[in-house]
């Protein structure tokens, strides 16, 4: 049989009528422990699932072809991703990390960095000076996030990558808002891609996991052996559900940031709002990279409330389809107020230097129809004007 080429193969059939024991078309979920060793010093091709599992090698192969890379280790959460690349630090490294990353990620580089496990430099990655200053510092890993949390910035991983690389860096892309289906960081000149499979991979909001996909197979098997040490593997449960929501990953990002267009256009022409970031809007200043490096714009959107906290408060308690919840990437629409939610942990002054600010709303949007977002939209804009 010939290998699939296009991702979205890969995504729909993956492993699909592979199964040796009973021709089972749907991959079998493997959830045993522990494995028999046929004979006497013997041992099968698995042993014990912290180290290996069927369920979540499928996963991992792939995760793995479909960013394009050589391999890839599947844990429990885009946290222990995070922390599995930064697992191969020592104390001497420094780790560059944009100044706006997720809120979880600076959380756990400053704590990192607070008990001297390495340093960590966070810097505004869309500022030549500051980056250029930043790589003279020689640092062991570079890490991007594109578009950013929560206001969508964009960055060329392409051009970022390769002046990381002559300054001796790894780099790695936290691929999360995107997926794989709209950007590739490894054609890009990336060495790691890091997911949170909470997300788009799975997409249904019934799993926390993450991955780690290598370029090399020296770096996916440094990566594999630290995840097996450490025990940050993924449960086979986990890998089974993410597999299955990951089948329909092309049609339900397309849909969904088909929505999130709409919603962003609506958004600028609304008086009660400031500011739409979307990268597909024309006003945003990433527009041209976004074009130039992604499959598609994506579904993630934030926005500006003229009226503040306020504003926020109104606007939050109006909504009836979309869900006042963190995370995001499900088939459910959600809104999140970054500075008490997701940015709660990074205190007011890192926020105000990412310009987070208290106005700010950061929409995760769904399959729903579209009529029925923004005319949910509608309603919660109209009750800030209510309760002024
Ligand atoms: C959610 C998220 C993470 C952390 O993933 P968990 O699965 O919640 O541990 C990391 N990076 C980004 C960009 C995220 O959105």
């Amino acid at each position: 049989m010939a290998e699939p080429r296009e991702p979205r193969t890969v995504a729909a059939a993956n492993g699909i009528a592979g199964d040796q024991g009973f021709g089972a078309v749907n991959p079998p979920l493997y959830l045993s422990s522990t494995f028999v060793f046929p004979g006497f010093e013997r041992p099968g091709s698995y042993e014990y699932t912290r180290a290996a599992n069927p369920s979540r090698d499928l996963l991992a192969d792939t995760l793995a072809r479909l960013e394009g890379g050589a391999g890839a280790v599947v844990t429990a959460s885009g946290m222990a991703a995070v922390d599995l690349v930064l697992g191969l630090m020592g104390r001497d490294d420094l780790v560059v990390a944009p100044h706006d990353c997720y809120g979880g990620t600076y959380r756990l580089l400053s704590l990192r960095r607070d008990k001297g496990q390495f340093d960590v430099l966070f810097v505004d990655q869309g500022d030549e000076a500051a980056l250029f200053a930043a790589l003279a510092r020689k640092p062991a890993l570079v890490l991007i996030e594109t578009p950013s949390n929560p206001l969508m910035r964009v960055v060329d991983i392409r051009t970022i990558a390769a002046r990381a690389r002559r300054a001796g860096a790894k780099v790695a892309v936290d691929n999360t808002f995107l997926s794989p289906a709209l950007q590739r960081p490894i054609a890009l000149g990336a060495d790691f891609v890091i997911h949170s499979t909470t997300k788009y991979l799975n997409g249904h909001s019934d799993v926390v996991g993450g991955a780690v996909i290598a370029a090399d197979k020296a770096d996916v098997e440094a990566l594999s052996d630290w995840a097996k040490i450490t025990g940050v593997t993924g449960a086979p449960f986990d890998s089974y559900l993410t597999l299955r929501g990951l089948r329909t990953l092309f049609p339900r990002i397309e849909h969904q940031q088909a929505n999130a267009a709409a919603i962003a256009e609506f958004l600028e022409r609304q008086p009660q709002v400031s500011a739409v970031h979307y990268p597909g809007l024309k006003s945003h200043p990433g527009h041209a990279i976004a074009s130039a490096q992604q499959a598609g714009f994506g579904a993630m959107l934030s926005f500006q409330l003229a009226g503040g906290v306020d504003a926020v408060r109104s606007f939050v308690e109006a909504v009836r389809v979309f869900t006042l919840a963190e995370s995001l990437g499900g088939v459910e629409s959600l809104v999140a107020h970054p500075a008490t939610m997701t940015h709660a942990s990074m205190g007011a002054e890192a926020r105000l230097a990412a310009g987070i600010s208290d106005g700010l709303l950061r929409l995760s949007i769904g399959l729903e129809a579209e009529t029925d977002l923004i005319s949910d939209l509608e309603t919660a804009l109209t009750a800030i004007d209510k309760a002024r």
